[in-house]
């Protein structure tokens, strides 16, 4: 065999991996936007007696497991739409990129966002056009509008609401940019459950919106769990190319499971919507802090040194994310997972704490 730098493609040898942070047990865990509960013990252990029911010698059919009926109920997703699984909607961001992967396609997406959407178009060697955002992270829509008509991109990831900021953009503005694309376009709502507004209602009706989703932060991270509801043209071609047996029988039956008890979500959505509001505000009132609006179950925030800040905090075993350096848009800010009220109390002190000295 020949020298693996000659082997193996030299834009990946130059990449960094995605880098998941090693966070110590004990610590309060506010970087990656996690739910801050599971089930608690009769839930778990009616869940627990469905589990050592499945059929783990047997390959997972997704299309039979009866995921997809549910997900269409809990979120009423319209008769007209189907429904593809993916191993989390990281992988449905993966495979609507590879649906797009001619030579010269374009991927575009607005800045900052997602940061999969530029990954992956560079992985499959596809331009990539970021369109910036307004310094208060709103949608640019002239400068989007412009950059569509320039580039004809053959897709358009939209994340709303947006991660890292938190921010949703207007409806209007994302619908006339839907209106205008030239190609796909991929609303990513991962956050759709803490959010005020969503475009699933109009997934199947037009053939060049998907609308990708995930039980990622509404509890079941670990499940790996995601879907894309969109137009069958569109969802047809994407099912050809999801790798067969992409799901496992594991997460299928703890999916099922969860959308059967959705109330248990719901009513912890609703309760992370209200420590959100009691956490912005907490940090609005602290000295030098800048609060972003947010539909998410995070905040991001701007402090005056957000180095210092970010390393004190975690000396106080708090975990949350520095976004400072990812993006000219994004210097000096932190992301904060809203968490239980108790760990929320605690960052709020801590956080007043090493901002007063
Ligand atoms: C977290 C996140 C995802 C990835 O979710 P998974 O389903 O866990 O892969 C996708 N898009 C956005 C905007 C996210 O913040």
């Amino acid at each position: 065999m020949g020298r693996i730098s000659e082997i193996i493609r030299q834009d990946i040898q130059n990449m960094q991996a995605y880098a998941v942070a090693d966070v110590p047990p004990g610590s309060i865990k506010l970087d990656a936007m996690e739910l801050p509960y599971r089930f608690e013990p009769p839930l778990m252990e009616a869940l627990v007696r469905e589990l050592v029911q499945a059929q783990v010698n047997l390959y997972p059919n997704p299309a039979v497991s009866g995921l997809q009926p549910l997900l269409k109920e809990v979120f009423r997703i319209p008769e007209q739409a189907q429904v593809v699984l993916g191993n989390g909607s990281d992988e449905l961001i993966q495979l609507m990129t590879m649906l797009v992967a001619k030579p010269g396609a374009k991927v575009m997406a607005l800045g900052p966002s997602f940061v999969m959407y530029r990954h992956n178009a560079q992985l499959f060697g596809l331009d990539y056009i970021e369109v910036p955002l307004h310094a208060d992270f709103t949608l640019n829509l002239p400068a989007l509008l412009a950059a569509l008509d320039e580039h004809r991109p053959d897709l358009l990831f939209i994340a709303y609401p947006n991660n890292p900021s938190g921010v949703c953009f207007s409806r209007d503005e994302v619908a006339a940019a839907i209106e205008a694309a030239p190609g796909l376009v991929v609303v990513d709502e991962a956050y759709g459950a803490f959010s005020e507004d969503s475009f699933l209602n109009l997934s199947g009706c037009e053939e060049k919106l998907v609308v990708i989703r995930t039980l990622s932060k509404i509890g079941f991270a670990g499940l790996r769990i995601g879907y894309a509801a969109g137009h069958p043209a569109v969802m047809g071609e994407l099912a050809k190319i999801v790798p067969p047996y992409n799901m496992n029988q594991l997460s299928l039956v703890a999916a099922k499971f969860a959308l059967r008890h959705y109330d248990w979500v719901a009513e912890k959505v609703a309760l992370l919507k209200a420590e959100r509001g009691r956490l912005f505000d907490g940090l609005s009132a602290l000295p030098g802090v800048t609060v972003f609006a947010s539909q998410t179950n995070f905040l991001t925030i701007r402090v005056p040194d957000a180095a210092s800040v970010f390393e004190a905090l975690r000396e106080s075993g708090i975990w949350v994310k520095k976004l400072h350096g990812s993006h000219p848009l994004l210097a000096q800010c932190l992301r904060i997972t809203v968490g239980t009220p108790e760990q929320n109390t605690v960052v709020l002190a801590n956080l007043g704490r090493i901002l007063a000295g």
